[in-house]
């Protein structure tokens, strides 16, 4: 139902990154659309020094994940429209005064459990002004990914890559997502910023696990 609570849970490399609560603001057998609030308590993967966990290679990682700490969404606020049974996400990023500042495409495989969105990051972004101009983001490390254990074969980087242009073709040619739609978003006066969940249960997302259930049916 609408404003309901979920947990976006980001996994990179097979570990855990970061656990967002998020906020639904529909959803159909189409997908659904979830809001994250600019500074929303979240739960961040605890790493020595200014690391990221994307650049730690995962056999150089602990066995049993990372710990978590308690942080804020750093970045600003999104509609995140997540397509049902499709490699991707697009997001829609608010500044200040909820002004429109672009799209972001990001390439990823979704598990829907319960309130969990658990998501495996592909690298290989894309970033869609609000002119539709568009460019790719990370091809580099998407290719030194490329072909590792924990990550993706030669093949399937190849369909990450064709689920990016397919993509990229909507926004030239301003088709949904991209034709305006959800641009002027407002999440409703009386949503407050989500509390801190609890800890995510799990920290490690196994890279072939089934796809769980669709939003829809969740
Ligand atoms: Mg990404």
């Amino acid at each position: 139902m609408t404003g309901q609570i979920l947990r976006w849970n980001l996994f990179i490399g097979g570990h855990l990154s970061s656990s967002v609560p998020v906020r639904l603001v529909e959803r159909t057998d189409k997908g659904q659309l979830v809001w994250l609030e600019t500074g929303t308590p979240m739960w961040r993967t605890e790493l020595p020094g200014r690391a990221h966990l994307r650049d730690i290679p995962p056999q150089d990682r602990p066995a049993e994940g990372y710990r978590v700490k308690a942080d804020r969404w750093p970045l600003g606020s999104a509609l995140i429209h997540q397509p049902a049974g499709a490699g991707h996400a697009v997001f829609w990023f608010f500044g200040r005064r909820q002004r429109f500042r672009g799209w972001y495409v990001n390439l990823e495989r979704r598990v829907h459990r319960g309130e969990d969105i658990d998501v495996a990051d592909h690298e290989l972004d894309i970033q869609v002004a609000p002119d539709r101009t568009w460019q790719w983001k990370d091809e580099r490390s998407f290719a030194e990914k490329t072909g590792h254990p924990a990550y993706w074969s030669t093949d399937e980087a190849a369909g990450i890559r064709a689920e990016g242009e397919r993509v990229a073709r909507l926004a030239e040619s301003r088709a949904f997502p991209f034709d305006s739609s959800w641009c002027d978003f407002r999440p409703p006066p009386h949503w407050r910023t989500p509390p801190r969940s609890a800890p995510p249960a799990r920290t490690v997302l196994r890279r072939h696990e089934p796809e769980g259930s669709s939003p829809s049916a969740s």
